[in-house]
C-alpha cells in the first residue's frame, strides 16, 4: 500500500482568534503524531495551490469574489459568527482545495492507493453561497466534482463522520444523484440539519446519533445504513470527510467514540473502495478540537490506511 500525506505550512497561517477551537495547533498536533517512526513509510508531499476555476465546481463566481474581498490585509475578519479569515486564509483555502484535487489525481493515476490531506480551513459546512462553521470552500465537494470532470468518475461517494452534519456538502449535492452523501453526526447539534428525512434526490443518507451514545450507535449506523448505501451506489471514488470531533475527549460534542472506532470505520470504507472503486480513497481533514483526541484518532485512521 502507498499512502500519501499532503500538508503545507500555509495551513498554520490561517489564523483564528484566541480561544477559537479551529486553530493552527490542531495541525501541529497531527504533524507531531505522524512524525513517529510508525509512519515512516508515508509518502509526504507538500500540497499544491489549487486552481481558482475548480472552486467554481461547487460555488458560484459571485461567492468566490465575496470571500476573496473579505480577506483582510491585516488582522482578522469575522465572516460569520464563528468563521474567520486572516491575510493568509485565501492561500490556505486554495491550498486545501489543491491538495484535495491532487489527491484525486494520485488515486486515479495510481501514484497512491489512498491519501490523507491534513489541511485547514475545513470545508463541509460551506454551502454553495454561504461560508459558515469555520469553512470557506467545500473541499470535499470540489474534489468530487473534480474527479468527475478530470477523471470521468460517474459516481462519487462522500462519507462524513465529523460529529457535525455536513450541511454544505448536502446543499451542494441536494439534487445531484451522481454524488452519494452519507453522514453520521450528533443530533441535535450545530448546524441543525441532517435529519433522516432529508434525502435529496435519494442520494443523501443521514444517520443522526443521539447525544451521549458512542461506538455501538456509530457502528450500527455504518452497518445498517451507510455501508449498504455505498454497495447500492457502486462509487468510482470514496471521499472521506474525516472530522474527529466525535471522539469522547472533544469539547464541541457529546459522542463517545475512541480511536478504535475511527480505525474500524476506515477499514470498512477501504473494503468498500476495494469492492467498487479499485481501492481509490481520499480522506480530507474536517473537525476535531481536542488536540490529544485528534492526534490519536488521526494516527489510527492513517495507520489503517497504510496497513490496508
Ligand atoms: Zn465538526
Amino acid at each position: 500500500m502507498v499512502t500519501r500525506l499532503y500538508t503545507h505550512p500555509v495551513y498554520l497561517e490561517h489564523l483564528t482568534p484566541p480561544g477559537h477551537p479551529e486553530r493552527p495547533d490542531r495541525l501541529r498536533a497531527i504533524e507531531r503524531v505522524l512524525d513517529d517512526e510508525a509512519f515512516e513509510a508515508l509518502d509526504r508531499v507538500e500540497a499544491p495551490m489549487g486552481a481558482e476555476e475548480t472552486v467554481l465546481y461547487a460555488h458560484p463566481q459571485d461567492y468566490l469574489d465575496r470571500v476573496r474581498a473579505a480577506i483582510p490585509e491585516a488582522g482578522l475578519t469575522q465572516i460569520d459568527g464563528d468563521t474567520v479569515a486572516s491575510p493568509k486564509s485565501w492561500q490556505a483555502a486554495l491550498t486545501a482545495i489543491g491538495a484535495a484535487n491532487a489527491a484525486v489525481d494520485d488515486v486515479f493515476e495510481r501514484r497512491a492507493d489512498n491519501v490523507f490531506v491534513a489541511s485547514r480551513p475545513p470545508g463541509h459546512h460551506a454551502e454553495k453561497s454561504t461560508a459558515m462553521g469555520f469553512c470557506l470552500f467545500n473541499n470535499a465537494a470540489i474534489a468530487a466534482r473534480y474527479a468527475q470532470k478530470k477523471h470521468g468518475a460517474e459516481r462519487v461517494a462522500i462519507v462524513d463522520w465529523d460529529v457535525h452534519h455536513g450541511n454544505g456538502t448536502q446543499d451542494i449535492f441536494w439534487d445531484d444523484p451522481s454524488v452519494l452523501y452519507c453522514s453520521t453526526h450528533q443530533m441535535p447539534l450545530y448546524p441543525g440539519t441532517g435529519a433522516k428525512s432529508e434525502t435529496g434526490a435519494g442520494n443523501i443518507v443521514n444517520a443522526p446519533l443521539a447525544p451521549r451514545t458512542g461506538s455501538d450507535s456509530f457502528r450500527d449506523a455504518f452497518r445498517s445504513r451507510i455501508l449498504p448505501s455505498i454497495d447500492d451506489f457502486r462509487p468510482d471514488l470514496v471521499i472521506v470527510s474525516a472530522g474527529f470531533d466525535a471522539h469522547h475527549r472533544d469539547p464541541l460534542a457529546e459522542i463517545n467514540l475512541d480511536e478504535d472506532d475511527f480505525d474500524w470505520a476506515t477499514g470498512q470504507l477501504m473494503e468498500k473502495a476495494t469492492s467498487h472503486s479499485a481501492g481509490r480513497l481520499v480522506s480530507l481533514l474536517e473537525g476535531g478540537y481536542d488536540l490529544q483526541g485528534l492526534a490519536f484518532s488521526v494516527a489510527a485512521h492513517v495507520g489503517r490506511l497504510m496497513k490496508g
